[in-house]
Order: structure tokens, then sequence, then C-alpha cells
């Protein structure tokens, strides 16, 4: 029995008439990026765009207005991030605090969190990063080490985070924390999610470099960090269930599938001049592709929009996304590799080396295959 579908979600005319706002604005503004920056696509951190797009009213678009978001629909998000990810902005700085920490908080935040940093998100001037994985702990998120301790007036936190994106860059960091005690019975209980103004005594940042030598991630490390009672985010041992939640947020997107475009961009561009049949099917078979995943993720987008939960679905256009784009820098050494070195098969190189560094990872950030796969199986009922 098939346990999962992807309606497609109300159409909404409005989105359509943005995008071509969209396009406008971004042809503009980034007239000058050159294929090889476009291609760090939601890598891409400028703190100053991204306040551009907040003044714009173009960050939190869906939120309520009093807390600083535009009240429109999820389809027109979805047609404002997929335009930047084509386009290449560099979105980096915003991209977590709107995707999930914003929404995060809008569910679970107190009134006071809510009016202090939702306008700023909203603006474009606070950035958050994701504080979950840590050392052994990854996919087994629930073996997650760091503790709060209660003391007088807060909490004492100690441990450390791993893989932390941008953590040198943001004002928050949406920290999951172990509470309760272990219990082997019951391992998803007793994780509590607080929030944590950063920088703050008792935490440091360290950098950690990636493969291409670029510092996004870092090691955060708390040592006997103090955080007052209302940096608790949600309810107290509920943590499990927020970062959860949180996931569905993360898994679903455009950028789940679109961190290859400017490759393909760059592909199709040095295949208009000499192509063959070869070339015509893969680069046409890639497009169906993109075209259905492009569905399945705006489904979601209408899901999550209706208050649904759906983390299987989520799981299934991560899975597939990374695969795609994992399989779009093979294609394009594969097509092109030993043409003639020109200048644009210089350009077209660099940008092939460049996704190429980047590719393996994208089937580990937000949730590893085999454990998507796990979630997917679980979600037919196959274990
Ligand atoms: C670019 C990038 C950015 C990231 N940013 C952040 C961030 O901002 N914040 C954050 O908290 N984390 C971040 N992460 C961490 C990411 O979430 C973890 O790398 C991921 O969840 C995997 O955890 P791990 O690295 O500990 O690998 P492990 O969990 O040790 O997994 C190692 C391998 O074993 C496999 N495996 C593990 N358990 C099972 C199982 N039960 N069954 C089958 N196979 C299994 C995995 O699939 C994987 O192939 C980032 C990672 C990357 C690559």
């Amino acid at each position: 029995m098939i346990r999962f579908a992807f309606p497609s979600p109300p159409p909404d005319p409005r989105a359509e008439a943005f995008r071509a706002e969209v396009r406008t604005f971004l042809t503009r503004e980034l007239a000058q990026r050159p294929p090889i920056a476009r291609a760090q696509s939601w890598n891409g951190l400028d703190p100053a765009f991204s306040r551009k797009l907040g003044q714009l009213g173009w960050l939190g678009l869906t939120w309520p207005k009093r807390y600083g978001g535009h009240e429109r629909s999820a389809l027109e998000r979805y047609v404002l991030l997929e335009e930047l990810l084509a386009a290449g902005a560099p979105v980096s700085a915003h991209w977590i605090a709107e995707r999930q920490s914003g929404p995060s908080l809008l569910r679970y935040g107190t009134e006071a969190q809510k009016s202090a940093i939702l306008p700023r998100i909203a603006a474009g001037e606070c950035f958050f990063c994701i504080g979950m994985s840590e050392a052994d702990s990854g996919s087994d998120l629930a073996s997650v080490r760091t503790r709060a301790t209660r003391v007088e007036g807060g909490w004492r936190i100690n441990g450390a985070k791993l893989w932390t994106t941008n953590a040198q860059h943001c004002h928050y960091m949406i920290l999951l924390c172990r509470t309760g005690p272990v219990d082997p019975e019951r391992r998803h209980e007793g994780l509590t999610q607080f929030l944590v103004d950063l920088p703050t005594p008792g935490v440091t940042i360290r950098p950690i470099r990636n493969l291409a030598g670029e510092h996004h991630f870092n090691e955060v490390v708390f040592e006997d960090a103090w955080l007052p009672d209302d940096a608790i985010l949600g309810r107290e041992g509920d943590g499990w269930n927020q970062v959860t939640g949180e996931l569905a947020y993360e898994r679903s997107g455009p950028e789940r599938f679109l961190s290859s475009f400017a490759l393909l961009v760059e592909l199709v561009r040095m295949l208009s001049a000499a192509s063959d049949d070869r070339a015509q099917i893969a680069v046409g078979r890639l497009g169906a592709q993109l075209v259905t995943l492009r569905r399945m993720s705006r489904s979601v987008a209408g899901m999550l929009q209706a208050g649904a939960d759906p983390a299987l679905e989520a799981s299934v256009v991560k899975d597939l996304g990374a695969l795609v784009e994992q399989e779009i820098p093979e294609i394009a050494r594969d097509l092109l590799a030993d043409g003639p070195p020109t200048e644009a098969s210089r350009k077209f190189a660099e940008v092939l080396a460049y996704t190429a560094l980047q590719a393996p990872s994208f089937s580990l950030r937000g949730g590893t295959r085999e454990i998507l796969r796990g979630i997917i199986a679980r979600g037919l009922g196959l274990r």
C-alpha cells in the first residue's frame, strides 16, 4: 500500500507575478556575479545582500505582520527561494534563520522571544546556526551529550557541537541539550532546545576547514556557559519533537536539488555550441528529474503551510534531490572534461571543480542518505 503522496498545492496567481518581480531584481543585482560565485549557491555569504532582501520585505514572507512578516503565501516564498538559488544569489547569511529557526520560534517561542527576534530576522539583521550534531552524535541525534544543568536563575551548559555552519557569523544558535537523565529505554526523552545569544561567555567557536579549504562550519565548545531560564525554547524535555519538526523545513526546500544548478547552466552554455545526441539525452534527463523534484518539493511546501507533518515526504525529496545534485558534476565531467582549452572552457572547469568538491557533502548535511532511507522505510511500514 502506498503511504505517501505529493498532491499539487492550490495554484496561487500572485506567485507568478511575484516571480517576474524577483527576476527583475536579481538580473540587475547580480549582473556582475561570475559563474564561480553563483556556484556557491546557498553557501554564498553576504550580510548586506540579506539586509537588502529584508528591506524589500522578502524575508519572513509568510510570517504574521506583527512579527515583521508579510503574510504572503508559501508558494510566493517558494518562488522567491527557487529564483534566488537558480540565480546563485548569496543567501547563506540569513538562510537558516529564515528557513527553520524563525518557524521554530513562531511555533514554540514565548511572546517575548518572538517579538524580540522575529522582526530582526525578517529585516535580514539576525542570523542563526543549528546546534544539533556532536562528535559521535550526528545520525544518532538522540545520543547528544552536551548537558544543561539547572542552576540558580538558569542553566549551566557543558559540551561541544560539531559542523556548526556559519556559527562565526551568527547572532543565535538553537542548541539541543540533554536536560534529563539518560534512559536507554526512552532515549528521545530528556532533551531540550535553548536559544543561545552569541557571543556569550563560556562559548568558544573554533573553525573547521572543509574539503575545499573553506571555513563554513565550526566546532562550538561550551564550558560552564550560563543561560538564563528564559533561554529555553519550547518545553523542557520536548526537544526531540521540536527538532524533528524543524528537520522537515530543513530537508524539503529547493536548495535540496539546486546545489549544482550553476554547473548545469554552464554545461548547457558550453553544449549549445556543439551538442551531440548523447549530450542532449543527458541534459534532457536531468531537466526532467529537476522538474519532478520541483513538483514534489512544492508539494511539501504546501503541506507545511497546511500544518501537516511531511517528515517522510521531505526525506524523499532530500534523498532524490541529493542523487541528482551529485550526478550533475559526474555528467558534466563525462561530457566535457576533454574539450580544447578556451576562455569559456576554463570558466566551466572552475565551476565543475568547485561543484565536484562540494558534492560529497550533499548527501551528508541535513541527514545522511542511509538515515533518510530508514525514515522512508519506516514510513512505508517496511521496518
Ligand atoms: C556541509 C555540512 C554542513 C553541516 N552543518 C551542520 C549544522 O549547521 N549543524 C549541525 O548540527 N550539523 C551540521 N552538519 C552535520 C550533519 O548533520 C551530520 O554530518 C550528519 O547528520 C551525519 O552525522 P555524522 O557526521 O556524525 O556521521 P555518522 O552519523 O557517524 O554517520 C557516518 C556514516 O554512517 C552511516 N550511518 C550512521 N548511522 C546509521 C544507521 N543507523 N544505519 C545505516 N547507516 C548509518 C551514515 O549514513 C554515514 O554514512 C553538517 C554537515 C555537513 C556535511
